[in-house]
């Protein structure tokens, strides 16, 4: 089928809309002279161009004809001039159009020889296929989707499972509750309980009978999508082939898992239909918090306080790990904030499990509160013996 536009046969013809027939019967003959097929032997655009304008001469020269073309801006044989004339006044009484016209391929349109005039639109003849193909997409909207018969794969899931601290380090079976399509238990997914039916929207004939304005169209039946029959839908999933069910799905967590990380968990997405292969879970991890270690990626960190004894004559000091308890060696004069690194103290790598992050250590010095006289005087003494001035380097730099 041609995909012209609507068709305008008072531009083909190159007059106004006002023109009178005199007007009109003169453009004809001009644009005849020049592309008649016996001016043009052979030229296949000059035949196309002369079927054109005969075509709308033929419309626009019928007094009859070129009202209904007027009134509803295209011509056919089957439109009886009263619809076309109600059609109109629906349309200039603000009556909002039932169909929009513009831009649709009405090529199909120009009454067929041998189709009597006045015939009821719609009534299943050739040249309405177009005019079908139209309003079976206007008007059966989205139930004329069919599900398709083939299988079709299940959807994939995406949840979130917040886990332990400790879980993410050590690894092991965690747990999250999932809402999940599932192949219906009772149609095992066919969607119907039995045979199909007759449609009852069409009573099996496949057509119903539409108005667009006052025009009648027989249009393939939106309930069957003109089938006549209808398939009876199983109870338990109306229709689906799947139902919702919640449940709790276990997956196995490796040690060294990140804050983040997503595990896919093949088939375990929605159930697919027509024996389609269900979709995959994917389980994004997050982590919980602990309040002494802080993880950032493989490694592990930490705050320890110390003495400024420790701090300034070093020490072995005892520290938390995610091992338990480990020695850190404090070399004298160790500054509040320095960081100590303890390699190979941190988490188990997931991907590769031999090789593991460190633990960094953020030492912070603990300055004692004096209570006492005599400790006053001892640090009074120590400040005497070791003159300094730890702003030296401020002044320094200005
Ligand atoms: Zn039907
Ligand atoms: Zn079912």
């Amino acid at each position: 089928m041609a995909t012209t536009q609507n068709k305008d046969y008072y531009a083909t013809l190159g007059v106004k809309k006002t023109a009178t027939s005199e007007e009109i019967r003169k453009a004809f003959r001009k644009a005849a002279r020049r592309y008649h097929p016996d001016v043009n032997p052979g030229d296949k655009k000059a035949e196309e161009k002369f079927k054109e304008i005969s075509e709308a001469n033929d419309v626009l020269s019928d007094e009859k004809k070129r009202k209904v073309y007027d009134q509803v801006g295209f011509y056919s044989d089957q439109i009886d001039p009263a619809t076309a004339e109600a059609y109109a006044r629906q349309q200039s009484a603000g009556g909002r159009p039932p169909v929009d016209f513009d831009g649709f391929d009405f090529s199909g349109f120009q009454g067929g020889p041998g189709q009597p005039p006045g015939q009821q639109a719609g009534a299943g003849s050739q040249s309405w296929g177009s005019f079908k193909d139209i309003f079976s997409g206007i008007f059966s909207g989205a139930q004329a989707q069919q599900r398709p018969r083939g299988p079709q794969p299940g959807t994939d899931l995406e949840y979130q499972a917040t886990v332990d601290f400790w879980m993410g380090i050590r690894g092991g079976q965690a747990r999250i509750q999932v809402t999940r399509q599932e192949v219906c238990p009772t149609c095992h997914g066919h969607a119907h309980a039995g045979g199909p039916t007759q449609c009852p929207e069409c009573n099996g004939t496949g057509q119903v009978t539409q108005m667009g304005g006052r025009m009648k169209f027989n249009i393939p039946c939106p309930q069957c999508n003109g089938t006549g029959r209808i398939s009876n839908d199983c109870a338990t999933c109306h229709g689906e082939g799947v139902v919702e069910r919640t449940e709790t799905v276990e997956f196995r967590m490796k040690p060294g898992t990140r804050d983040g990380q997503r595990i896919r968990l093949q088939g375990k997405g929605n159930a697919g239909l027509n024996g389609g292969a269900p979709g995959d879970l994917f389980v994004t991890v997050r982590l919980g918090t602990h309040p002494v270690f802080t993880r950032v990626g493989d490694d592990i960190q930490i705050t320890v306080p110390v003495t400024i004894a420790e701090a300034s004559l070093g020490a072995k000091v005892e520290v938390p790990t995610i091992d338990g308890r480990a020695q850190l060696k404090i070399v004298p004069g160790t500054q509040s904030g320095q960081k100590l690194r303890m390699r190979g103290r941190g988490v188990e790598n997931s991907q590769r499990p031999e090789q593991r992050g460190d633990q960094i250590v953020t030492v912070e010095v603990v300055v004692p509160t004096l209570q006492d006289e005599r400790s006053k005087e001892i640090m009074r003494e120590l400040a005497k013996l070791n003159h300094q001035d730890p702003r030296v380097a401020l002044f320094e730099k200005l």
